[in-house]
């Protein structure tokens, strides 16, 4: 039976990856060590760091003024480090878009006063905010999809201070302008890879800010210095990494992987839009294509179709806890058969199959 996996993260990987990773597992490029065993000093490993910074760079347009590091750790680390390393003035503004961006604001809590310049929780997070914003923190932070939620930002908020962006659950999915953020970041386990490593886009001129009492490892200019070989970095991530990048690049690139997200994402919404019996609420203009939420509003009902979807090999679609219901997440390994498979079976249901 085909099973596709819906999850939110860890989630579905790209098949030629998986086969790729396997068929190296044992003998890397003749060397006879796996991948798992090389040094990370090693010329091999290098290598692969190497194709992975590359690929970034090309895929996303990354300008040469920006640092592309892979850290250890989830994006979590990134709620800490960012305002360690960058909160100059002790001050960090937020646009709270929802749980991820709570979680944000509560670690940067220890280092920083914090400041919530704009929300949408009085719109229980199904919108983003609209500007025009002002600040004048050490930075502003946004969560731009939030995973939860189901919502997206769609225009880079201007403002006149630096700008990070949580990017971890839609690096990579549609094109962006690099050169309109300061910091960008995302934890690979979703359009990157395996778990374990976070991306990390800076302008270098943010590197100067990291005050000289921090400890070596939570620094981010002594990570670029070493080009994410301080110390030993999560090195499978980084070649799973490579992997998926180099499968973009087969597949088209970042417009030919945009041109499907767009598709898949916009046949499944305009299904819980014709449906009778599912919705979605998130407002239109902020739906995201990465993570999408729905529900029939009845517990029981929602609990039904789970279990019925699963029969059918549609795995891990149970909404996340804060939110309920359902979620399906479309990242950019899932194949076109999954959506439709999805499709078919919330019409079955609505339908009366059981
Ligand atoms: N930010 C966002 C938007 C996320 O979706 C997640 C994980 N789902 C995180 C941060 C935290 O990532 P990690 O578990 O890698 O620390």
């Amino acid at each position: 039976m085909t099973v596709f996996n819906f999850s939110a993260g860890p989630a579905v990987l790209p098949e030629p990856v998986l086969l790729k990773a396997q068929s190296e597992l044992l003998n890397y490029r003749g060397s006879f060590q796996s991948v798992l065993e090389l040094s990370h000093r090693s010329a091999l490993f290098e290598g692969i760091l190497d194709d992975a910074t590359s690929l970034v760079r090309e895929l996303l347009n990354v300008p040469d003024d920006y640092e592309i590091l892979f850290l250890q750790g989830g994006a979590t680390l990134q709620f800490s480090m960012l305002p360690m390393n960058l909160a100059q003035t002790k001050r960090v503004d937020f646009i709270d878009t929802g749980g991820w961006s709570q979680k944000a604001i509560a670690d940067a809590a220890p280092y920083a006063s914090t400041r919530i310049i704009a929300s949408s929780q009085e719109d229980q997070y199904r919108s983003i905010p609209t500007g025009p914003f002002s600040s004048d923190a050490d930075y502003l932070h946004v969560t731009w999809n939030n995973t939860l939620e189901g919502t997206t930002f769609r225009e880079v908020p201007q403002v006149g201070v630096p700008l990070v962006a949580d990017f971890s659950s839609s690096i990579l999915s549609e094109p962006i302008d690099v050169s309109q953020f300061d910091v960008i970041y995302a934890g690979a386990q979703k359009n990157l890879g395996a778990a374990g490593m976070t991306l990390v886009i800076m302008k270098k001129n943010l590197l100067r800010r990291t005050p000289d009492a921090l400890g070596s490892y939570l620094r981010y200019d002594i990570h670029a210095k070493h080009h994410s070989l301080y110390n030993t970095p999560p090195t499978y991530s980084i070649y799973l990494t490579k992997l998926v990048l180099e499968w973009m690049k087969e597949e088209g690139g970042l417009s030919a992987i945009t041109a499907r997200n767009r598709a898949q994402a916009a046949a499944l919404y305009d299904a819980l839009d014709r449906s009778t019996l599912f919705s979605n609420h998130v407002v239109h203009e902020n739906r995201s294509l990465m993570n999408i939420p729905f529900s029939t509003g009845d517990e029981t009902l929602d609990q039904a179709f789970l279990t019925y979807a699963e029969r059918h090999g549609l795995v891990n679609l149970k909404g996340h806890r804060s939110v309920g219901g359902m979620r399906a997440s479309l990242y950019n390994a899932m194949p076109d058969a999954g959506v439709e498979a999805l499709i078919t079976v919330l019409h079955t249901f609505e339908q009366g199959e059981r």
